[in-house]
């Protein structure tokens, strides 16, 4: 089970692959993992999380979140959007111009992908880019 946290969509009743049951020891091997309540693919999921994993009503709550950086432990980050966050070598900070050898980048539709030096700086910036929204998984990265 991966350290990030076992409440992941690999064990999330709400991944197709599940059949609706939490923590299905028999999941259906074939399925790609795909969130039925959002209709998202959701590949890497035994590290990727949300609210609903805990709640058993079909109507998503807040974001989806990747794992982000390790960081003096495991941290979870909103995907922003339907774009996940992913993981980089070098690169140079949107948010503090700062160069960096490992950190996290998020494609761009149009233009070059916009890179961070860390969980925190992504998160700033995703604060700004969702006014309204709240990322309260990520409550720890904002504290430290
Ligand atoms: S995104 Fe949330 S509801 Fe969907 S499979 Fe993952 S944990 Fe479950
Ligand atoms: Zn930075």
């Amino acid at each position: 089970m991966p350290n990030g946290g076992p409440d992941n969509c690999g064990t999330c009743g709400f991944n197709r692959r599940n059949l609706g049951i939490w923590r299905n020891p028999l999941p259906a091997e074939g399925q790609p993992p795909f969130c039925e309540i959002r209709g998202v693919f959701v590949i890497a999921d035994h590290w990727t999380y949300c609210q609903k994993w805990h709640t058993p009503s079909r109507e998503p709550v807040g974001p989806l979140y990747a794992s982000g950086i390790y960081d003096a432990g495991y941290h979870r980050i909103p995907w922003h959007g339907s774009v996940e966050p992913e993981e980089i070598g070098p690169g140079n900070c949107a948010e503090c111009h700062r160069p960096f050898a490992d950190g996290l980048q998020i494609p761009m539709v149009e233009g070059a992908p916009l890179q961070f030096c860390s969980n925190l700086h992504y998160l700033e910036w995703w604060k700004r880019e969702h006014p309204g929204e709240s990322a309260p998984m990520s409550a720890g990265i904002l504290a430290s």
